[in-house]
């Protein structure tokens, strides 16, 4: 691993303005390593990172990954993406684009100056799953044409990509597969289930499930995720992945709706509106090799996630 002056790892997280990548980078500095945030701002907020800004070891960098980068640094953490369906949709082919374009990028930088590369790939890869829960091992049912595949397509390929560089050029690569993560610094208009539905009850309004309620998702609080992305990057030599990260209890969205206008003391009408094309019915993780491989598991229950989510919504609640 190369030094800088400091004698510190050097560590670039692309996305790092967003909301799991401003953890991660938070976490970086508080293990002592020289940080790089590089992100164009797509879904990220400067807000996430001002806390950051006077430490000596945290540089941020405004480029879009779409484009080569030049820098020196021994690992990379590759977030930059939108994750939320609303944004990842709102410019398609940009989002294909950030994906795989900005994976050849990233991997090329990686090659170039020898860094361990870690891809944060997403448990859509396994489309709206027919096998229940999801392992690694499992193609996944995507459909290559519908609204969501922008960005499930994108990051398949960009595990393909990983994979080939790993093969073919002996890059050292890790790869995780993200399930439904929430928690403090979430965009209150991410558009996301969490992060929708506490704004909304926060603010007195309807909560809005699409379709019945009935399909589901597991959420996993967001310092878990990073102990798992952080611990999958210094994970065991050879163990590459691809594994999942995820909190493996399953909530109905109906189930999540109740719970979160229990949790707040809010007023709001649940509300029904149409189900979006091709939203994954069922989505759970087998996170048993995680535990195998990396000793990791989900700490915080979904009800004390939310308590310190809503919390922070609160605190930014006249902002919004
Ligand atoms: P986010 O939208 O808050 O963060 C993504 C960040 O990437 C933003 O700061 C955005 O501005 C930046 N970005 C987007 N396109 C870029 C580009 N072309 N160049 C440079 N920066 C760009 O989302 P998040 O929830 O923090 O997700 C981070 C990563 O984790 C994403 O890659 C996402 O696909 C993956 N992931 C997240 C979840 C989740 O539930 N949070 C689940 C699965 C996968
Ligand atoms: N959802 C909802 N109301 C909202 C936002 C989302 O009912 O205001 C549903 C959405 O249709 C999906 C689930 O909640 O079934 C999770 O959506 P999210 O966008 O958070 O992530 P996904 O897992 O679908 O990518």
């Amino acid at each position: 691993m190369v030094m800088n002056k400091y004698d510190r790892p050097r560590v670039l997280v692309t996305g790092g303005a967003g909301f799991l990548g401003s953890h991660l980078c938070e976490r970086l500095l508080n293990e002592g390593c020289y940080t790089i945030c590089l992100d164009n701002y797509f879904t990220g907020q400067r807000r996430n990172i001002f806390h950051l800004l006077d430490n000596r070891n945290f540089e941020v960098i405004r480029h879009d990954i779409v484009n080569p980068v030049f820098l020196e640094v021994d690992q990379i953490y590759n977030l930059a993406c939108p994750a939320s369906p609303i944004h990842y949709q709102y410019n398609p082919v940009k989002t294909t684009k950030t994906s795989v374009m900005g994976a050849i990028n990233m991997l090329g930088l990686a090659k170039r100056v020898k860094a361990r590369i870690l891809q944060a790939s997403t448990s859509e890869i396994y489309g709206d799953p027919s096998v229940h829960p999801q392992k690694e091992d499992y193609w996944g049912n995507v459909n290559t044409i519908g609204l969501r595949a922008c960005y499930d397509e994108g990051k398949r390929c960009a595990e393909t990509l990983f994979f080939d560089y790993y093969k073919q050029n002996h890059v050292d690569i890790r790869v995780v597969r993200i399930f439904n993560t929430y928690g403090p610094r979430m965009h209150p208009n991410d558009g996301r289930v969490v992060s929708n539905f506490i704004v909304q009850a926060l603010k007195g309004e309807d909560i809005t499930i699409f379709g019945d309620g009935s399909q589901t998702r597991s959420f996993c609080y967001a310092d878990d995720m990073i102990n798992g992305i952080v611990g999958m990057m210094n994970g065991p030599d050879g163990f590459v992945g691809p594994v999942n990260l995820g909190n493996p209890t399953e909530y109905r969205i109906l189930e999540l709706a109740q719970m979160i206008i229990s949790l707040t003391g809010a007023d709001s009408k649940i509300i029904f509106q149409p189900l979006p094309m091709d939203d994954p019915k069922r989505r759970r993780p087998d996170i048993t090799l995680a535990g195998e491989k990396l000793g990791w598991k989900p700490r915080v229950d979904v009800e004390e996630g939310l308590k310190k989510t809503i919390e922070y919504f609160r605190s930014i609640i006249s902002e919004i």
